[in-house]
């Protein structure tokens, strides 16, 4: 059964054409799921009992289920375990900030990128999300949560542009006037690095904010905790990242997890000035999220020191805010938890 919420107008439109129906009927039907966002086929009560009969025969409107959900009792943030209609899982997060709702998507089931420090890798790689489960994603939450969506960060498990392709379909169908019509300005894209991508993504000008996670200021560090180092290094990643401004005009951000003995020296901060010292750059400070199964510490009295001294370097920095601190469990943690129960029910 084909997917019908990963097609764009203009394919729903061939299909029509195909079983010799009016082209108006897609748009009829693209509206019914981007703007009404049915999940049966019979509330589509504009066709006729026919289409409807054949549309239910051939495609399938995916669904989301909420395998766990977890809210902060300090503040307003909502982590959810979704399953996915093949029975994997993925996570995303729900924050509230002074402009509205803002949602943090995953893009992959598991990661292949094996940074160190990231609960994604530990449970291991097994698909791309279709752009319907990107969708999906915002769909599921607005509906459990009765919030409108205004912003979203493509920063859950996965790496957005090994999923390059999907991503952009999703981001298509994301902004589409006839769609869900959200601005691209409202969406940052989040990367390890992935060089000729985002070049790729800089030349499709499509007006988001991609955000860069740097985490070291050298080769021999960032390679040994970040393996797409050792075929990307930095100079060529400085080199697309400045492309990327270049063709967009949107200056790039870039992501710093702050981990003990590890980058947070003032050496490393010297050396990340001169990194970044023909940019504009804002650097995103993190106190790295302990995972269980990796060794990283850091706090945010670190971060704030490494923070004062690049700002006397020259650039601009922030320690970002920590929102659901008593549900963390970093990225990627909770798939890997459901992961682990499942196993061990099917070796019981
Ligand atoms: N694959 C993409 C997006 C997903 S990760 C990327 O690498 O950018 C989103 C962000 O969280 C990245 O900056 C990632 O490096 C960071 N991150 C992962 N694990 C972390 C941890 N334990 N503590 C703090 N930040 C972490």
């Amino acid at each position: 059964m084909r997917d019908i919420l990963s097609l764009t107008l203009p394919e729903l439109q061939e299909i029509m054409q195909d079983i010799h129906k009016p082209k108006f009927r897609a748009s009829q039907i693209y509206h019914w799921l981007h703007v009404r966002k049915v999940t049966d086929f019979a509330q589509m009560t504009d066709l006729s009992s026919a289409l409807r009969t054949k549309l239910q025969s051939e495609f399938c409107i995916k669904r989301l289920f909420i395998a766990r959900k977890l809210a902060s009792s300090i503040d307003d943030t909502v982590k959810y375990l979704y399953t996915l209609p093949d029975g994997q899982h993925v996570e995303t997060v729900l924050m509230h900030y002074q402009h509205g709702w803002r949602l943090c998507i995953s893009t992959q089931v598991g990661c292949k990128m094996g940074c160190q420090f990231c609960a994604s890798t530990i449970a291991g790689y097994v698909r791309n999300l279709e752009a319907s489960e990107m969708l999906l994603q915002i769909d599921e939450t607005e509906r459990n949560a009765g919030v409108s969506i205004s912003g979203l960060v493509l920063m859950g498990i996965g790496e957005p542009l090994d999923n390059f392709d999907n991503v952009m379909r999703f981001l298509e169908l994301l902004s589409d006037s006839k769609g869900r019509n959200m601005s691209l300005r409202h969406v940052t894209l989040s990367t390890c690095g992935i060089v000729p991508r985002i070049r790729e993504l800089a030349e499709k000008k499509t007006g988001l904010t991609l955000a860069v996670s740097l985490h070291h200021p050298e080769n021999a560090g960032r390679s040994r905790i970040m393996p797409v180092n050792r075929r990307y290094p930095l100079a060529e990643l400085m080199e697309a990242c400045q492309y990327y401004f270049a063709l967009t005009g949107r200056r790039v951000t870039y992501e710093y997890a702050v981990m003990e003995g590890e980058n947070d020296s003032m050496k490393d901060a010297e050396k990340l000035a001169l990194l970044l010292k023909h940019q504009q750059a804002h650097v995103n400070l993190i106190p790295v999220n302990a995972v269980k199964e990796r060794s990283f510490h850091a706090d945010r009295r670190a971060a704030q020191k490494f923070m004062q001294y690049l700002e006397t370097l020259g650039i601009h920095a922030t320690v970002r805010r920590t929102l659901g601190s008593d549900i963390e469990a970093a990225c990627g943690q909770l798939r890997h938890e459901a992961d682990k129960e499942q196993k061990t029910l099917r070796e019981e």
